[in-house]
C-alpha cells in the first residue's frame, strides 16, 4: 500500500495474521498512513463531507430482471445525516 506521507509502497499491515491491528510504513514510521483508493461512485455529502453511498431501494425486482428500475433510479442518500441526492 501507499503511505500517504512519504509515498512510498512501504505501507504493510501490522500484528498476527488472525487479527491485524494496524498499518505502519517501514519508510517512515507512520501507522495507518495508506492511501485509500477513491471508490469511483463516491462523493462526499455538500452538508457534511461524508462519502454517499446508493440507497437500498424498497421494492427491487433484480432477483426477476437486474438490474431493475429501482436499483438504476436509486437515490444517493447521506449516511451521516440522512440527506438524499437524485441525480437528475
Ligand atoms: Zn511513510
Ligand atoms: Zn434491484
Ligand atoms: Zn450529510
Amino acid at each position: 500500500m501507499i503511505c500517504s506521507f512519504c509515498h512510498t509502497a512501504t505501507v504493510e499491515w501490522k500484528g498476527p495474521m488472525s487479527a491485524l491491528t494496524h498499518t505502519e510504513c517501514s519508510n517512515c514510521g507512520s501507522t495507518n498512513c495508506q492511501v485509500q483508493d477513491p471508490t469511483e461512485d463516491e462523493q462526499p455529502c455538500p452538508h457534511c463531507g461524508t462519502a454517499v453511498r446508493w440507497k437500498e431501494p424498497e421494492c427491487c425486482t433484480c432477483h426477476i430482471n437486474p438490474p431493475c428500475s429501482a436499483c438504476v433510479n436509486a437515490p444517493l442518500e447521506c449516511p451521516n445525516c440522512g440527506e438524499e441526492f437524485h441525480n437528475d
